[in-house]
């Protein structure tokens, strides 16, 4: 009797129930549709669905399946049924619940429903729990409650620089203000207003702002974007959760807490951040934009300040000093300059691995056709029932069975697509004249006529035969050779050199016609085998050829490979305290993020800084424990 009235509280979480396309309002749709309740009383084994009532279904995940093993493509749903509200509204209910038996995966009961709030509202949330206050006639206060007891000074508040605005530096700097710190937000590049004058004057006039382009600027790497928030740090933890959530309260809409696959695209990322800067704003943080972080002020080992210049100035002459009691460094991994500083102080720097390659285009046609065959008509330019088409493929190159004709230097290492933008468009991500490196990025429908994604190989230490003369930052002078070579190749003004795909495979300069390309400032045909060492060549030649096995269609005279795609992650990157997130190597320097090798993606980024945040404000004594 126990069991019974045990499961028929709370909620029951559903997973994995499909919903044939026909019968599903299409991707857009988060709600309960009459398909989905069909599936829900498959699951539940109740005979008569339209019998259940659609409140007591909340839609958890949907995502769209469409994998040549299904006998048809299918939305997926994880659906939680709150079991209370069933059956008082369809009593009949009641009994089919008592036999539903927990299947690893399909059907879980869960006794409490999990509920985790954004960012900002948790914060609030824990002011609000009343502390007794004694003071301790020294200017600060203990404090207990309960969450534990803690100690904050009422006369002065720590003073933190955030160096840095992408995803990492704001949610530091969210965390850090929302908690009391006297927090300044310093970013080299421009408001997104004035950065995306100056990205328009990039690729209409050729005109590259060395402190304001595609990496440097408001919401840091990830603003004109794809805007992916898919992780691979666990989607259902209560830290993604909460970034995700504080994006919704920032204007993402509240799908991408549902979407399978979320996305928010460039058009939706430029409001969302003008509206994080505005609640900093209004919590009292000093964003200073255009102004660069040039060095640290180091005194008795500890960091007291930060030497900061106009971005203009470029021999910066005209620097000052910022005091301050803890420097959160979210620099991204293009700010090379930065690098080099912290070896100038002597901080710990080690060379990591990562990944370089190329990065293929097809028509997005293609890839429809390709992924969803008969259903690719559905897709009407990111409008239609069904998502875009992407692809992620992973393989690794064992150099066994079908891979005997792999060179030795190329075995061992694993390949991947990254960074998939469907309907998007190949972008520059160079941050000087005499580079060339490319990633790519889209708007919210992802309807442009494209689908580009990086091809890569890994690469390590092993690989960067200069290690003697450049120590830790040995990978990012790899990085360095590669973007130099491919502006060479390209004829300079940021022209991208290109070959088919066929051609690739072939070791064959492409004829002058080449198929389209969304990089729109222009491509020329070049021997991309010219660029690499042989066998990264070799690696990246096998992997297409594995690719095609998994999308027959990938190797095709419209696929088109631009050079060169090395910024996928960080070279380096900078020890750190895994519980205080504080440099190993220098007291009150909190490398984050991208930059320090602690992240991979918008995400990740911003759950680093968050976790940043409030490691520093817990040094600071702005809250206990437990929050
Ligand atoms: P960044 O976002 O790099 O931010 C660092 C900030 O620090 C920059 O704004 C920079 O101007 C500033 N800065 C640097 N040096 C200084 C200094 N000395 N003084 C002051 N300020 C300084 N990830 C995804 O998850 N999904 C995607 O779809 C996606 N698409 C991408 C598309 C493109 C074109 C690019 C370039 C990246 C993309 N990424 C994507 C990667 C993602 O943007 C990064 O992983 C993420 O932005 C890293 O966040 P971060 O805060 O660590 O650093």
């Amino acid at each position: 009797l126990g069991d019974v009235k045990n499961k028929l509280e709370g909620f029951w979480r559903l997973s994995k129930l499909a919903v044939p396309v026909q019968e599903d309002p299409g991707k857009d749709f988060l709600g309960v549709s009459d398909g989905l309740l069909l599936a829900i009383a498959k699951a539940i084994k109740f005979p008569v669905a339209s019998m259940l009532p659609q409140e007591a279904f909340t839609v958890i995940r949907k995502s769209f399946d469409a994998r040549k093993i299904l006998k048809e493509p299918n939305f997926v749903y994880t659906v939680d049924m709150n079991v209370s509200e069933l059956v008082s509204l369809e009593p009949r209910t009641r009994e089919f619940i008592s036999d539903l038996e927990p299947k690893i995966g399909l059907i879980e009961h869960l006794p409490e429903q999990r509920v985790s709030g954004n960012l900002i509202d948790v914060i609030h949330e824990y002011k609000k729990v009343p502390r007794e206050t004694t003071s301790d006639g020294g200017g600060d206060n203990v404090c207990s409650g309960s969450m534990g007891s803690y100690k904050y000074t009422t006369t002065s508040k720590p003073k933190v620089a955030v160096v840095g605005s992408g995803p990492s530096g704001l949610f530091a700097a969210l965390v850090l203000s929302e908690l009391g710190a006297e927090v300044s937000l310093i970013e080299r590049g421009q408001p997104v207003e004035k950065r995306g004058r100056d990205i328009g004057a990039l690729i209409v006039r050729r005109k590259l702002e060395l402190e304001s382009n595609f990496c440097f600027g408001e919401g840091g790497a990830g603003t004109w974007s794809d805007g992916k928030l898919v992780t691979r740090i666990g989607r259902n933890s209560d830290s993604v959760l909460s970034v995700m959530k504080t994006l919704v309260h920032f204007g993402a809409p509240r799908g991408i807490l549902i979407d399978g696959k979320p996305h928010l695209g460039t058009d939706r990322l430029v409001p969302l951040l003008r509206n994080f800067r505005k609640h900093l704003q209004n919590l009292g943080v000093s964003i200073k934009f255009g102004t660069r972080v040039d060095d640290l002020v180091v005194r008795n080992e500890n960091v007291v300040g930060v030497k900061v210049s106009d971005s203009s100035d470029k021999l910066k002459l005209n620097s000052q000093n910022l005091p301050c009691d803890a420097v959160v460094l979210a620099v991204g991994h293009s700010a090379r300059d930065i690098y080099q500083m912290l070896l100038s102080h002597d901080i710990d720097l080690v060379p990591k691995d990562f990944a370089v390659g190329l990065r293929i285009e097809h028509p997005q046609e293609l890839i429809n056709s390709i992924q969803y065959s008969g259903l690719a008509a559905e897709i009407h330019s990111g409008r239609g029932k069904v998502p875009v088409a992407d692809y992620k493929v992973v393989k690794y190159l064992s150099g066994e069975d079908g891979d005997k004709s792999l060179i030795t230097g190329a075995k061992g290492r694993s390949c991947y697509s990254f960074c998939m933008c469907p309907g998007g468009q190949v972008v520059l991500t160079s941050t000087d004249p005499s580079e060339l490196c490319i990633n790519g990025m889209s708007f919210s429908r992802r309807a442009s006529k494209w689908a580009n994604a990086a091809l890569v190989v890994t690469v390590s230490t092993l690989d960067f035969n200069l290690l003697n003369i450049y120590g830790p930052l040995a990978g990012v002078q790899f990085q360095r050779e590669f973007e130099q070579k491919a502006a060479v190749m390209g004829g300079g003004n940021f022209v991208v050199p290109v070959q088919t795909v066929t051609n690739f495979l072939d070791n064959k300069q492409s004829a002058t016609s080449l198929p389209p390309s969304s990089y729109r400032l222009g491509v020329k045909a070049a021997n991309l085998h010219e660029l690499f060492p042989e066998h990264i060549t070799d690696a990246l030649k096998h992997s297409i050829l594995m690719f095609e096995k998994e999308l027959p269609g990938f190797i095709s005279k419209d696929g088109l490979l631009h050079g060169v795609e090395t910024r996928t992650s960080s070279p380096v990157q900078i020890p750190r305290s895994t519980e205080t997130y504080e440099s190993s190597s220098l007291k009150g320097l909190y490398p984050i993020g991208e930059g320090a090798g602690y992240a991979g993606g918008i995400v990740s980024a911003a759950v680093d800084g968050m976790h940043a945040g409030l490691a520093v404000a817990k040094k600071f004594n702005l809250f206990p424990d437990g929050i």
